[in-house]
């Protein structure tokens, strides 16, 4: 059946500025590292897209790997975007990356120039997109001169493959390298990609959180949910076609005694605010504003609806952070 998004969308949905520039991302993102490759079915894929974008979720993060096979997420997005989104483009917001193994070789990975432009040309092409809007360096390189690979985004831009430049996983020394040189080049790095959870902290303790505050860079958190792990769905053991039962890259050994008895805590502090778990645990990303938006998985669309959820109530009174802190720190 033909898709119609949502009239009322943009007024389901908050839209946070990215930093310094003038592009605004929803506080909630879609990415498709899971559920996008082979072994999801095409209508899982196309259903989660529509909910996400009829929750205002503008915002669709991807990579040249994501699938299984690397690759397949791509396509299949691709597939969407022509089967759902044709005369939407401009309402989106597409990125992908380049950094890790894609084709076998020395060129095949990693921050070469050599690398970025030609993953970039290829993510365009599994997509069927003239341009993406925000393209990443997926992983620092300790190979390659900083210079070059922020000079392959530079041109990446330049060229118009992309409308912004982004990096994602570098520690705050590296960033604050990277956006100099992006600077110097006349390319302002847009945003960061960090992970960052209530389980996984190291944007904090790096100084990777202010300093990217400080330079004007946005900031997209990805596995805001532990990667499931701060919902409901293990407290009653690992259920049949999750991730942890998959043996992807969510271990078995994550989900503790210790571990579960703490999340059974954070949901009792979710319920006495009123949301869902996972609710709470992106409220808590999005909490002080220096986190521009929180970047979730999903497998159903239903994910997606609880998660945009959050949104309703995103600030903590003090003894809400302390209580979580006592569960829920590393
Ligand atoms: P999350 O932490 O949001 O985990 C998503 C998983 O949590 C889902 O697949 C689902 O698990 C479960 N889930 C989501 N919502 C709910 C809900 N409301 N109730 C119960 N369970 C829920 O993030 P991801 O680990 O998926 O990562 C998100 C994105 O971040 C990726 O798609 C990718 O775009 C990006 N990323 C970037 C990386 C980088 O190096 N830059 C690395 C990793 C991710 P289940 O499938 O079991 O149902």
């Amino acid at each position: 059946m033909a898709y119609h998004p949502a009239e009322d969308r943009y007024e389901r949905m908050q839209y946070r500025r990215c930093g310094a520039s003038g592009l605004k991302l929803p506080a909630v993102s879609l990415g498709l590292w899971h559920n996008f490759g082979h072994d999801t079915p095409h209508q899982t894929k196309q259903a989660i897209c529509r909910k996400a974008f009829d929750l205002g979720i503008t915002h669709f993060d991807l990579a040249n790997n994501y699938g299984p096979a690397p690759g397949a997420a791509e396509h299949a997005f691709g597939s969407i975007l022509s089967e759902d989104f044709e005369g939407y483009r401009d309402e989106l917001i597409i990125s992908s990356k380049a950094g890790y193994r894609m084709w076998p070789g020395p060129h095949g990975e990693m921050g070469s120039r050599k690398y970025l432009v030609a993953s970039c040309d290829q993510s365009l092409k599994r997509m069927g997109l003239d341009y993406v809007d925000i393209f990443y360096s997926h992983r620092f390189d300790p190979e390659t001169p900083l210079e070059e690979t922020m000079g392959a985004l530079d041109y990446i831009v330049r060229s118009g493959r992309a409308l912004y430049a982004g990096i994602s996983s570098y520690n705050a020394e590296r960033t604050r390298q990277a956006v100099a040189i992006l600077k110097d080049l006349g390319t302002p790095c847009l945003i960061h990609q960090p992970s960052y959870n209530m389980l996984n902290r190291w944007v904090e303790r790096d100084g990777l959180k202010d300093t990217l505050t400080e330079l004007g860079v946005g900031s997209i958190a990805f596995t805001p949910l532990a990667q499931g792990m701060l919902t409901t769905k293990y407290l009653g053991g690992i259920p049949e076609g999750s991730r942890a039962s998959q043996g992807k890259s969510l271990a078995k050994t994550m989900l503790s005694e210790a571990a579960l008895s703490n999340i059974r805590k954070l949901n009792e502090i979710a319920e006495g605010r009123g949301q869902t778990l996972a609710q709470m645990a992106i409220a808590w990303v999005l909490r002080d504003g220096g986190i521009t938006t929180a970047l979730i998985g999903a497998s159903k669309p239903s994910q997606v609806e609880d998660c945009a959820g959050a949104i309703t109530n995103l600030d903590f009174t003090t003894e809400e952070l302390a209580l979580i802190d006592e569960y829920a720190d590393e």
